[in-house]
């Protein structure tokens, strides 16, 4: 699998949260020849199974990425919008956008707005239209949008709008590609509306019913310009093995074991401890009478604004580790 040509697949598809379908029907393609089984779920959720006999491991990285969703046309044809997911004003103006229909706009404000004081909900959408009849041609209420920036590699990092989480989606099709023989019963899920509270994490775990939890998601760095310790990995220092975030502490036992597993077999690895945000682990690691869960996550710089930034091999190290876990001998017990 070519790393740049499969990213640049993921992150061209059309994704935001509650319209993941594109997304999930590149990554079918993509899991197919991996998988044994293939399915899909009423939240969206993709399911690819790599069967086996013996302890049920669920790995997750979600398709949906963060948007804004049409409220009201005005009628000087300027659209008003709201966030989907977490968006700060201030990062995301004069961007770019695109709609389903392939219809384009740009991400503006009124002219005499306080940047600093602008709430997510104040943000407009200028689709070039003279009218609001005009506007209401192309598009509706309710119709999403998704940042419109390009896809650059750059000396061994990638800046792209929607990293968060397609580079996921990335590590587990690598991961896939390269498991060899395990008993392990494997369920690599794709899920759906991350950004908006991993609700389709919640019924992913509830059927797959796992022993163990992982969740491969991007995580914030401490190497961000004035970033003051509020995340621990580093940007190109390898595989961020997660500690905790707002939504989980993770499972000792399987922070021991991945990073365990990475020292072994020479993977490189850092701690991931995020004070904010959360990913899929949250609701995983709470699913019936609770699940071993741990995260493997790749640093990234500047995530949910129109560039973010990985290092390709962050995104190597964070596969290397999930097929090394997926291999490794587990019993029912962690
Ligand atoms: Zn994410």
């Amino acid at each position: 699998m070519d790393m740049m040509k499969t990213l640049t697949a993921l992150v061209s598809a059309f994704g935001p949260a509650g319209d993941e379908g594109e997304v999930s029907r590149v990554i079918e393609q993509l899991a197919a020849p991996y998988a044994d089984e293939i399915s899909r779920d009423v939240m969206g959720n993709l399911f690819c199974r790599k069967k086996g006999t013996g302890p049920k491991v669920m790995f997750a990285a979600h398709m949906d990425s963060v948007g804004l969703v049409v409220t009201h046309i005005g009628e000087d044809g300027i659209v008003h919008a709201g966030p989907l997911g977490s968006i700060r004003p201030a990062e995301v103006l004069y961007t770019p956008v695109r709609f389903k229909n392939g219809v384009r706009g740009i991400i503006c404000a009124e002219v005499e707005a306080d940047v600093d004081k602008l709430k997510p909900a104040d943000l407009l959408i200028d689709l070039g239209a003279s009218s609001g009849e005009d506007a209401e041609k192309l598009v509706s209420v309710g119709d999403a949008a998704v940042f419109d920036t390009p896809t650059v590699q750059t000396d061994g990092r990638v800046i792209s709008p929607c990293l968060d989480d397609r580079a996921g989606c990335l590590a587990l099709l690598l991961a896939m590609e390269r498991i060899g023989e395990t008993d392990n019963d494997l369920y690599f899920v794709f899920t759906s509306q991350e950004e908006v509270g991993a609700r389709g994490a919640k019924t992913a775990a509830w059927t797959v019913d796992p022993d163990y939890g992982i969740a491969v998601d991007v995580t914030g760095t401490d190497d961000e310009p004035g970033a003051r310790h509020r995340a621990s990995s580093r940007c190109g220092s390898g595989a961020a093995v997660k500690v905790m975030d707002r939504t989980v502490i993770c499972h000792p036992r399987m922070v021991e074991r991945l990073l365990a597993l990475a020292e072994e077999r020479g993977i490189p690895a850092q701690w991931d401890v995020l004070q904010a945000g959360g990913t899929d682990a949250g609701p995983i690691h709470v699913t019936r009478s609770g699940v071993y869960t741990g995260g493997v996550c790749i640093p990234c710089r500047y995530a949910h604004t129109p560039a973010a930034l990985v290092a390709l091999s962050d995104i190597t190290a964070c596969a290397d580790l999930i097929a090394a876990f997926a291999e490794s001998k587990l019993e029912k017990e962690c």
